[in-house]
Order: C-alpha cells, then sequence, then structure tokens
C-alpha cells in the first residue's frame, strides 16, 4: 500500500464523512489522486463508502497504533521495551530476525499491514488492516536452545492472560501455539530461536490475533474468531507485552514447568478426544492427558501414554 493511501486513511480514520476535496485539499493534491489512492483498498481489510456529495468514510474507525498509549498500557514492562511502529512491514518476523544482532532484547516490531506474515511451516498468517495485532518482540536468554522447550506455550499462557485481562474471558489455547474462541482461531503464535545447544540464545516471538475479520474470513480454510466486542488495539497491545515480559522472566528462571498448571487449565481440548496431523498426510488418534514440564503434549494413544512434539505435528478436534 502506498504511503498516500495511508496519510489518506489516516485523515479517514474517524469514520466520519471526509469530501474529496477537503482531503485533496489537506495532502495538496488533486482529488482525482485521492480518489486513486483509495481503489483497492478493500484487498487490505478496509471498507470505505464513497457517496457522491459527501465524500469518503471508512465503515469501521481506525485505532492507529500509538507508542505512548501501548507504552502506557505495558506500565513497568513498557520501560524494558523498545517500541518501534511500521504502516507496513513484509513480516515483522522476518524483518526482526534480518535485523537482530543490531536490537536489544526488547525489542518490538509492530505493524498495521503485512505483506507476507508467517504461521509454522511456511504457512501464510493474514491480517486486517487497523483490525488486527501483528507483531515480533525480540527476546534473549542465558540459556541455550535446549533450554527453551515449551516456550510456545508459555507465550500463549501471556496471550490468554492479557486477554483475560481486556474483559475477553472465553480465549482458550490449542497445543502447541494457538488462541482459540469458541468460534475459532483468534491467534497464533511463530516463534524463531536461534543460537547454540548450551547457551546464550534469542528468539523472535511473532504474534497475529485478529480484532475484526472483514473478507478475511473468506480465504482462511479453517474456522477464524475475532474479539467480539470493541478493544483498543493500543491498550491489547500494551497488556499482551506486559504479560509476554512476566512470562519470558518466569520462563528463564524455571522453564516452562512453572506454567505447566496454567497452561493446563487454559487447554481447550484437555481430556478430550484429538486427531493428530503430520505434513504427509498421517493421522493419529487419542486424547489428551496434557502436557509434561518440556511443553510436549501428553496423549493416551490406545492405553498408551506418548509424549508427542510439536515439531510438525497439528492438533485438530475428533
Ligand atoms: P497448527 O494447529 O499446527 O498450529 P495451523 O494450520 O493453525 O496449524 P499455524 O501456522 O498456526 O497453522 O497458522 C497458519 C494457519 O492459520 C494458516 O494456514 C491459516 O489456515 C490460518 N490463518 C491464517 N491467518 C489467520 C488469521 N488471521 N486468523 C486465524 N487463522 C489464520
Amino acid at each position: 500500500m502506498s504511503a498516500l493511501t495511508f496519510d489518506i486513511l489516516r485523515l479517514l480514520s474517524d469514520g466520519a464523512f471526509h469530501s474529496g476535496e477537503a482531503l485533496a485539499q489537506r495532502l495538496d493534491l488533486s482529488r482525482a489522486s485521492v480518489w486513486q489512492a483509495l481503489q483497492g483498498v478493500e484487498q487490505y481489510g478496509v471498507e470505505i463508502h464513497s457517496i457522491r456529495g459527501k465524500g469518503y468514510r471508512l465503515s469501521q474507525a481506525i485505532e492507529w497504533l500509538d507508542a505512548a498509549r501501548i507504552a502506557a498500557a505495558a506500565g513497568d514492562a513498557g520501560k524494558r521495551l523498545s517500541l518501534e511502529l511500521f504502516d507496513q512491514l513484509e513480516s515483522s518476523n522476518s524483518v526482526l530476525l534480518r535485523r537482530a544482532a543490531q536490537c536489544t532484547s526488547g525489542t518490538v516490531l509492530a505493524c498495521e499491514w503485512q505483506s507476507a506474515g508467517r504461521g509454522r511451516l511456511g504457512r501464510q498468517w493474514l491480517g486486517n488492516l487497523g483490525g488486527s495485532l501483528l507483531f515480533s518482540l525480540l527476546w534473549r536468554f542465558e540459556q541455550g536452545v535446549a533450554g527453551l522447550s515449551g516456550l510456545s506455550l508459555a507465550v500463549g499462557v501471556a496471550l490468554v492472560r492479557a486477554l483475560r485481562l481486556a474483559g475477553i474471558a472465553d480465549a482458550r489455547l490449542k497445543w502447541p501455539n494457538d488462541v482459540y474462541l469458541p468460534q475459532g482461531k483468534l491467534a497464533g503464535i511463530l516463534i524463531e530461536v536461534s543460537g547454540d545447544t548450551l547457551g546464550p540464545s534469542q528468539v523472535v516471538i511473532g504474534v497475529g490475533l485478529n480484532l475484526r475479520l472483514g473478507q478475511m474470513q473468506q480465504q482462511i480454510a479453517q474456522p477464524v474468531a475475532a474479539l467480539g466486542q470493541p478493544v483498543s488495539r493500543n491498550q491489547l497491545l500494551g497488556l499482551v507485552l506486559q504479560q509476554m515480559l512476566l512470562v519470558l522472566d518466569q520462563f528463564a528462571v524455571h522453564g516452562f514447568a512453572a506454567l505447566r498448571d496454567e497452561w493446563q487449565a487454559m487447554h481447550y481440548l484437555h481430556l478430550q478426544a484429538v486427531r493428530l496431523l503430520a505434513p504427509n498426510g498421517t493421522e493419529r488418534f487419542g486424547v489428551v492427558q496434557g502436557v509434561a514440564e518440556d511443553g510436549t503434549l501428553l496423549l493416551d494413544e490406545a492405553g498408551v501414554l506418548q509424549r508427542i512434539h510439536a515439531g510438525e505435528i497439528s492438533l485438530r478436534e475428533c
């Protein structure tokens, strides 16, 4: 999306009508250039009403990311973060991974729009301009990569805690790295790790979370969900970062073990019959018995307790 389109959307962000002439004047452009810049914005999940004689209006007001409001909501954790906001990035994880060597632990890149958002195993992560949280956090650990098992589960705990603080009571986790509402998938976590087995190590923790769905729903081949009530994006991002830092501090000292009970209480498939799906299409069936202290899934498979490593496995309800 062009910088000009972002400028116009910012002028429209209150959700009220603005005439093409007034917009053109504010930006020192022709009315035709304003019209041109707004062509095709639907592909970013933005809906614009255009009425002759009245001008343009966003169907839903946009609350743009705001560093001061995010830091305020994060409280004391805000002092340990270095927050950078962007209109668009290819993928916040990809950019932060490339820049990691020059960044301090606690660097956060958050953006309004990702052109190539990523999920696990090369899958795509979609977002809506103004209707998603899309961000990545860089964190360094003294322990090596070997000590980081269960980290994506720990981050899930932080997300659900933050959602509850924001008034979303029915958010639950799905092993290993997703957040669900009863209607479907609300958020995903993508953790990319580098470092030695013994330490130190560095992780980039990416999160995508839906505040509204819009057209995106039709492009995703599984049930998806968005927050069903108005929640401030800045407030929620601040709370998520605050809870992430609390969880990361705890994880650095005790590993996932300290968060295991809390995680299990948040798992919506606890003691449920499930299907495990491998990328080659192979399936296994069993009943979830919880997770081990290293975050592996404990599955009762025909009476035998198996430990399942996240790797390339996807968990589905039966
Ligand atoms: P797993 O259960 O193994 O995590 P997954 O299919 O949910 O499997 P992820 O890597 O977590 O895989 O997420 C990527 C997938 O999530 C995409 O293939 C798509 O189906 C779905 N997806 C993409 N964007 C969104 C979104 N904004 N909200 C919900 N789901 C999405």
